[in-house]
């Protein structure tokens, strides 16, 4: 079952007009949430980035907070799995003519939820690979926003080098990963890039910055330069689906000799009791 503009249907007779925009040009925004047994993780804080993004390419957002969240725990009401992962997408809504330029549509709703299989750690503490490639994304990476074409580019490029993740760099910094945010502990601190438009705002970096300060881990949020990154102690990304991976391997060069680090281990497990919590 899917959502669509109001109604729950099955995923195979839901369709939308060629005219939406969504197809046309990718114009809108969307948003990843996990579920863990039966709980919508921090849905607060992706209705919040939804909002943000909505407001930011002037979409009105159709729903009010109430309304998204019990749209979301009926539809999760049609699967089994207890852990699942919700995807939200909203476009600017069905055109009469193909223009770059808009008028005030209709928004089309689409939401589906998968099921979420989180890597054990056991899994995760083999570590891995990232490559780096120079950010050459647009300037609003604050939007959460389904033209995606960039992401993709960089994630069929991690496909081809059997790595994980692409880490990109903007003159000389660190900004963040394809599809995730990045950090590296260096002598005992841990560092990512700061909000603002060259990164997207993820959910689960929060996390990770609350879980480092309840493990007394010192955070800085600044920016770092690859020199910086592959000096570092430890590597991680983290995404709603991925939550915290180490990366032991970048551009075929060992991060501390290909071990994972001790505080990954630690915020990791902080992290896992909030999912719970
Ligand atoms: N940065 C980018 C470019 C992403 O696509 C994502 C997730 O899809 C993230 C960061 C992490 O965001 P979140 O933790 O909210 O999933």
């Amino acid at each position: 079952m899917v959502f669509l503009n109001g109604e729950f249907i099955p995923k195979d007779q839901a369709s939308i007009s060629v005219m939406d925009r969504g197809f046309l040009f990718g114009d809108g925004v969307y948003e990843v949430i996990p579920v863990y047994n039966n709980q919508i993780f921090r849905l607060d804080e992706h209705l919040e980035r939804l909002q943000n993004s909505l407001d930011s390419t002037h979409i009105t957002n159709p729903y009010k907070k109430d309304q998204w969240q019990k749209i979301l725990l009926e539809l999760l009401k049609h699967s089994a799995e207890k852990n699942q992962s919700l995807y939200l997408q909203v476009t600017r809504g069905v055109d009469s003519i193909r223009k770059h330029s808009f008028d005030e549509l209709t928004a089309t709703v689409f939401i589906e939820s998968n099921p979420l299989i989180p890597r054990t750690k056991t899994e995760l503490e083999k570590g891995y690979c990232a490559i780096t490639q120079p950010d050459f994304r647009w300037e609003r990476c604050d939007i959460k926003a389904t033209s995606l074409l960039a992401n993709i580019m960089y994630s069929q490029q991690a496909k081809q080098h059997q790595a994980e993740e692409v880490i990109l760099h903007r003159d000389d910094q660190i900004t963040e990963g394809a599809t995730s945010n990045v950090f590296i502990i260096k002598d005992n601190t841990l560092f990512t890039h700061p909000t603002g438009k060259h990164i997207l705002s993820g959910i689960t970096r929060d996390l990770v910055l609350e879980s480092a300060n309840a493990c007394s881990i010192q955070v800085n949020q600044t920016a770092f330069s690859i020199t910086d990154l592959m000096a570092a102690d430890e590597v991680w990304i983290s995404s709603s689906t991925r939550e915290i991976m180490p990366i032991t391997k970048i551009d075929n060069q060992l991060i501390n000799k290909g071990q994972i680090g001790e505080h990954w281990s630690q915020v990791y497990d902080h992290y896992q009791q909030l999912k719970y919590a």
